[in-house]
């Protein structure tokens, strides 16, 4: 009996999460988003044939990525890099 009671709150405590962050306004993609590690795309802390992150549509000043995970420096680049429109 004890068991079926604790069962059933685990899953109305769940069904209350889901409906927060589902209140919440925020889209699934951002939610389960997670950004690529520096690694992953070759970052590297200069620029690279004129490239650099300052001048990439996924820089967000002063010193990270949309995409890309941890500290960015302006001046840096990876494979990633989009020019901006
Ligand atoms: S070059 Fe790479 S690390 Fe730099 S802003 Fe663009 S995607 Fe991010």
């Amino acid at each position: 009996m004890t068991k079926a009671i604790d069962t059933q709150i685990s899953r109305r405590s769940i069904l209350k999460a889901g409906l927060a962050i589902a209140a919440a306004g925020i889209p699934l993609s951002a939610r389960a988003q997670q950004k690529i590690a520096q690694s992953m795309v070759q970052y590297q802390e200069t620029p690279k044939d004129g490239k650099e992150c300052d001048q990439c549509a996924q820089f967000i000043a002063p010193g990270s990525c949309k995409v890309v995970d941890g500290k960015i420096n302006p001046k840096g680049y990876c494979v990633a890099f989009t020019p901006k429109s």
